[in-house]
């Protein structure tokens, strides 16, 4: 490991020798980099670090320089699941998104894909080779590896059914390649027999042909984008849809007269009420306080407690 790694970044996070950004054993770095630049719904404070690897093994170098510094790492993929909150996290944050997005279609119909490929780029990349499976998953704004972490799915179809097998480092360092079937998928979550970042994994696909896969693909996202807000700064659903018959976030919500209601600029859709849309200054607070609106007014007129499926970064006490 190279102790100019750890020095310049050392030198980065301080006050004085803060830099914008710059490059170290070919890792790229930026200090103190606002995040909401990195998140759909374009809100939340600094990170002290991020950094962008270009391969699993800049992943391996960044996560153990940074765990002998003590520093904590986070991984952001494409930030459409994220809320950070004002004063940002206090972390070095590895984005997967900028340089970690390679995708090798291989002759027998298998799709290795790095952590960082966008769904709807794969799913494109997926129909122009004439293979289906991806098309449900085309209007999800996330990275492979962010929807691996998440089973992120749509229209009956999970990313983890499509998966052969899934590439993790962990936190010492170590590279491990899990099986899909010892990884346990469930309904936006999912529990690897390893804990860690994943950096790449392998998928299996159905033959079609490109016609068939671009018309299915047309059809599904004609749907999302009648019944989603589109093109806004959201980070999609804001609760997760409780267990039973007692219907959907959605329509919890609704009942309880959350649609269309504001803190600031944070609004819960007009269009959709389980997503959550800046409208322009949103705060974090501002969110977490909607949040916590919708929470309590569907428990008090359904008697259900709406779980956020949004992953909440930073410290929300204040
Ligand atoms: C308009 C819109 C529509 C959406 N529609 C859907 C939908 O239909 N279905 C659905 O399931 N979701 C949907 N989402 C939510 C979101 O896109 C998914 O959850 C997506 O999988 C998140 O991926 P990401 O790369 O943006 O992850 P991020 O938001 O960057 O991160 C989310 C979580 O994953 C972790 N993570 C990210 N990358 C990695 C990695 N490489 N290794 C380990 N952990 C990682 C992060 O640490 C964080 O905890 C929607 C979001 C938007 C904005």
């Amino acid at each position: 490991m190279s102790g100019n790694w750890a020095k310049a970044f050392s030198r980065g996070s301080g006050g004085k020798g803060r830099k914008a950004g710059t490059v170290v054993r070919n890792i790229e770095v930026a200090f103190q980099v606002k995040l909401r630049e990195y998140t759909t719904i374009w809100i939340g404070g600094a990170a002290d670090r991020l950094v962008f690897p270009r391969s699993a093994a800049q992943v391996r170098e960044v996560v153990v320089t940074e765990g002998r510094s003590g520093r904590p790492v986070q991984v952001l993929g494409a930030g459409s699941n994220l809320l950070v909150s004002d004063s940002g996290v206090s972390a070095t944050v590895l984005c997967t998104k900028k340089h970690l997005s390679k995708a090798v279609f291989l002759s027998d119909g298998s799709v290795v894909a790095e952590a960082g490929v966008m769904l709807p780029r794969l799913a494109v990349l997926c129909a122009l080779s004439g293979l289906s499976g991806m098309e449900p998953l085309s209007g999800i704004p996330g990275t492979v590896g962010g929807a691996l972490s998440m089973n992120a799915g749509s229209y009956g179809q999970t990313i983890g059914e499509l998966a052969e097998w899934v590439e993790v480092v962990d936190a010492e360092g170590e590279i491990h390649r899990v099986e899909a079937r010892a990884i346990r998928f469930g309904y936006r979550e999912t529990k690897f027999p390893v804990q860690g970042i994943v950096v790449r994994a392998g998928f299996r696909f159905e033959p079609g042909t490109r016609e068939t896969v671009f018309e299915r693909m047309r059809q599904i996202n004609e749907k999302r984008r009648a019944s989603q807000p589109w093109g806004e700064r959201t980070f999609g659903s804001a609760f997760r849809n409780p267990p039973g018959e007692v219907g959907s976030a959605r329509e919890l919500l609704e009942r309880a007269g959350m649609k269309g209601e504001r803190e600031g600029d944070a609004c819960f859709s007009p269009k959709h009420a389980n997503f959550l849309v800046n409208r322009g200054r949103a705060t974090a607070a501002d969110v977490r306080r909607l949040l916590s609106r919708g929470q309590s007014a569907v428990r008090v007129s359904c008697g259900v407690l709406l779980l956020p499926e949004v992953k909440m970064w930073g410290n929300f006490d204040v």
